[in-house]
């Protein structure tokens, strides 16, 4: 659902500015994992789709390791793992598997790496729940709420027959999550051979994805927070429809931006490795200050969520993306509503149409 983290809006444009210290054309190997800081190996697999790669880290742990995010819940996914295992990790005892956030290409495999090594599922606390809440809907119909939503945003009879038919997706690319986990806490501190990794959670792209900082090693990996060339996708979903997930992403952005050194190494889930944080921060906050601004522009007649893709997104939205962009409009408007600078009207077929509030001009 949140498989394809690409914001059409982000450009080329925003990727000034970072320094890459490989390049952004390598990438390792998937059974050679490369110590991209000290103990800390970059492991890439392929994604089934259009943002075709996801980034894994796999630290040194004593005799053993400590894995970061598992991919999603696929075949060749589960093979790579046990080549990984049997080959480059040497056989030593995987010691934990820590997820950064819920969505499928981080979680996917955390259950079944954690069943077949023994070890423990370290993730934020809403992460698990809210993952356990979502995929106990596999295999039941859409509910009620679900198509509500998306009548409300302007969607046609064919897309929500669509929808209808490939809802449950979600749990089928994650495998089952254990019965316990061990819970990361915003700020809290572990160690991992000799050096301390502090949990930042944020929220906006999820509900409280984790980030690991390390000090000592001026790195931090930032999974789907803080990516170079692409912006995360923020949306708002069915199962919370009046949610202002973009005041709480911004918040994260700036709260980050106040905590950390500009000299970090970033360690993203998606695209190649970065220095220049705070510079990355400020250009993901710019571009949703500047989608408000075209929003609230465009707003002057009211439009439904499907009548705004054009005001917040430069490429054109297809079938595929289609859910991701009212998703991420909506978040959008909500975030407009939140600062009293929109309002909305529902007409007798339960669409909703947004128009600005005319003297309401400065952003809060
Ligand atoms: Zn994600
Ligand atoms: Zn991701």
């Amino acid at each position: 659902m949140t498989a394809n983290n690409e914001r059409p809006m982000a450009g080329d444009k925003y990727a000034r500015g970072l320094h890459y210290p490989l390049g952004v054309d390598w990438a390792p190997e998937t059974l050679t994992p490369h110590e991209i800081a000290q103990g800390v190996y970059w492991l890439r697999m392929a994604l089934p789709m259009k943002l075709d790669h996801i980034n894994l880290w796999l630290l040194e742990d004593g005799d053993g390791w400590t894995i970061v995010d598992s991919c999603m819940n696929l075949s060749d996914a589960k093979a790579i793992w046990e080549q990984l295992f049997n080959g480059f990790m040497q056989r030593r005892p995987v010691k934990r598997v820590i997820a950064t956030h819920m969505h499928p290409d981080h979680i996917g495999l955390a259950g079944w790496l954690c069943e077949q090594h023994d070890c423990e599922l370290w993730m934020s606390r809403q992460e698990y729940l809210m993952c356990r809440n979502l995929t106990s809907y596999t295999g039941q119909e859409a509910p009620e709420a679900a198509i509500r939503f998306l009548v409300r945003a302007g969607m046609d009879e064919n897309y929500i027959e669509q929808y209808r038919k490939r809802f449950g997706f979600f749990g089928e690319m994650i495998s089952p999550l254990p019965d316990s986990y061990r819970r990361l806490i915003d700020g809290e501190t572990f160690e991992v051979n000799g050096h301390y990794w502090q949990v930042l959670t944020t929220s906006g792209h999820s509900p409280e994805h984790v980030s690991l900082y390390c000090p000592g090693l001026k790195c931090m990996i930032s999974g789907d927070q803080v990516l170079p060339r692409i912006t995360p996708n923020v949306s708002i979903f069915p199962n919370e429809p009046n949610g202002d997930s973009l005041k709480e992403w911004l918040h994260g952005l700036e709260r980050l931006r106040q905590i950390l050194p500009d000299n970090l190494l970033v360690l993203p889930s998606h695209q190649e490795p970065f220095y220049g944080v705070r510079t990355r921060l400020t250009q993901i906050i710019e571009s949703h200050d500047e989608g408000l601004d075209n929003l609230y522009q465009a707003l002057i007649e009211p439009k439904r969520v499907i009548d705004c893709f054009s005001d917040l997104f430069k490429n054109p939205i297809s079938n595929s993306t289609l859910n991701l962009a009212a998703g991420e409009t909506l978040a959008h408007l909500n975030c407009l509503i939140g600062r009293k600078m929109a309002t909305f009207e529902e007409d007798e077929q339960g669409v909703y149409w947004y128009q600005q509030v005319p003297e309401a001009r400065q952003f809060d």
